[in-house]
């Protein structure tokens, strides 16, 4: 990393951001803006658009119009992957300054934005530009006098509704498919970190993207996302964020076109360590990394840790100290281990949880605070709480932020029964010498992904999706584009 450049880059000032619609950056049809504030010091960093329903109705249109006109879908497979690649190389060739805009907006660690963002959302629009024309049809085994063809088509028109913790990655993990797939997309960013996703929309332009295929509308969730959720036009919503929301996206598409709906939602991932883990120093220090990187703010992050009794107490006085030495701050630093918390009201709520769990009698075992207040940044310290039961607010609800709260357990058995007594089933990870009980476990948890002696870091290669209430549907890999394509049947009489 040129760290010269990234402090260029810290102050330049960022202009204010308008919406992407039919190719062309605009403002909302109010004139209405909103303030964006970097966590990073509190101070605004520039203004946004703040959408209204008539705008989403447009970026609807635009969509809708482009989808069916052609000008994307019906160009031959080939052409789109050329204009794909193309944005990757873009979005590769600005990966800096995207990652230095994108930590500014939301305060993310710059290395591993660095490597998440930019580079993974160039990694990823690559990989479904790969397989464009190798998406084959089928010929179905029928009897002799009759031909079935299931061909695979676009759905249509996509609504994209991302979260702020990691934009470009969740972002190119519905565009990438989608735009592959020859559909059109209206994407509705996150309050708190739309900037880099408007600046890849306007480079998938300069790649040859025609207008209106992909239109990125900002602002407030209850509004725009809102109006792409309720509309007719709308064939299809590809969502990543909190259950609360896709309660209310389910809830639309039924009052309004049975539109299909994909959740990525939230998690409280069982990180599961037995006596036996192979190597328990790097288990202290992926387990910190599995909770504490990007100050938590991960769909994905190990937030429940359920230790083997026996080794309990020497685990936690080893992961605290280990997360004692990580460098909490200023994200754009190259050492700093755990950024910004993404905004004031996440700060608070992450902070209300800790407090709650302390006024029951928790153990804050290393954390619990706001620090480095003075920069005016929202810093929050790692925080390990242990003293709680698995009924307790802080072991079962998802806090989202840089809180890990761990629990005992003494048999196999105990461990599988905590592990599944959640709401939730996104993630989780076992640690033993075990073989027999490593697959034991994979099976028995209820989760999108197990890992085993790791935590975190899979690649494009494999699905990621959750079960029970952290969603349906699947980002990633090949299975991504099953919510991208219809399957339509020609049946002919020979
Ligand atoms: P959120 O649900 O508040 O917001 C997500 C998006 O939905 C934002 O763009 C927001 O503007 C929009 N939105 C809000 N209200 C809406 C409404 N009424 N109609 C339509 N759109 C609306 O979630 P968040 O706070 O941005 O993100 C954090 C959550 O996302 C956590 O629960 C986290 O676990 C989850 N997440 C899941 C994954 C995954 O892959 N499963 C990945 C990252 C984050």
């Amino acid at each position: 990393m040129d760290q010269n450049r990234i402090e260029a880059l810290r102050n330049t000032s960022v202009p204010p951001a308008h919406h992407l619609i039919d190719g062309t950056p605009c403002a909302a049809s109010d004139g209405g803006v909103m303030p964006v504030i970097s966590p990073l010091d509190g101070k605004q960093l520039t203004t946004m658009a703040k959408g209204t329903r008539q705008d989403a109705d447009r970026a609807v249109a635009a969509a809708r119009q482009a989808f069916d006109n052609g000008i994307w879908s019906g160009l031959a497979p080939a052409a789109r992957k050329t204009v794909q690649l193309e944005w990757a190389a873009l979005i590769e060739e600005n990966a800096l300054e995207l990652a230095v805009l994108g930590v500014r907006n939301n305060g993310t660690e710059i290395g591993m934005a660095l490597k998440a963002e930019p580079m993974s959302a160039a990694a990823t629009i690559r990989y479904y530009a790969e397989a464009i024309d190798k998406l084959n049809g089928e010929i179905a085994p029928t009897a002799p006098g009759t031909l079935g063809l299931v061909h695979r088509e676009p759905v249509g028109v996509v609504g994209a509704i991302v979260p702020w913790n990691f934009p470009l990655m969740i972002g190119a993990w519905k565009l990438g498919p989608a735009l592959a797939a020859g559909c059109t997309v209206v994407l509705k960013p996150a309050e708190t970190a739309s900037l880099t996703l408007l600046r890849i929309a306007e480079l998938a332009l300069d790649a040859g993207l025609p207008p209106g295929v992909l239109n990125v509308v900002t602002g407030e969730g209850g509004t725009v996302g809102a109006a792409i959720a309720e509309s007719m036009d709308v064939d299809v919503l590809a969502f990543t964020g909190s259950g609360g929301t896709g309660r209310k996206l389910l809830g639309a598409a039924a009052r309004s076109n049975f539109k299909r709906v994909y959740l990525e939602l939230g998690g409280k991932s069982p990180n599961i360590v037995f006596a036996d883990t192979p190597d328990l120093d790097e288990a202290v220090k992926v387990t910190a990394n599995g909770i504490f990187r990007n100050a938590g703010q991960v769909c994905i992050a190990g937030s429940r840790l359920l230790v083997e009794r026996s080794i309990h107490d020497a685990f936690v006085e080893k992961l605290a100290a280990f997360t004692e030495g990580m460098k909490v701050g200023d994200p754009l630093d190259p050492v700093t281990a755990s950024g910004a918390i993404n905004s004031l009201p996440q700060l608070e709520r992450n902070l209300a949880f800790v407090e709650d769990a302390r006024a029951s009698g928790a153990t804050i075992v290393t954390g619990g605070a706001r620090v480095l207040q003075e920069t005016g940044g929202y810093y929050m310290a790692p925080t390990i709480v242990t003293g709680i039961a698995p009924k307790d607010a802080i072991a079962r609800e998802e806090v989202f932020g840089p809180v890990l709260a761990v629990l005992p357990f003494d048999s196999e058995e105990e461990a599988v029964r905590l592990a599944n007594d959640s709401e939730y089933g996104l993630a989780a990870a076992v640690w033993t010498a075990d073989l027999s009980r490593a697959h034991r476990m994979v099976r028995a948890v209820r989760a999108g992904v197990v890992h085993v002696n790791t935590y975190g870091g899979s690649d494009l290669t494999v699905p990621l999706g959750g079960v029970k209430q952290s969603g349906n549907g699947h980002d990633k890999s090949l299975h991504a584009f099953d919510k991208f394509l219809d399957l339509k049947t020609a049946w002919i009489k020979l």
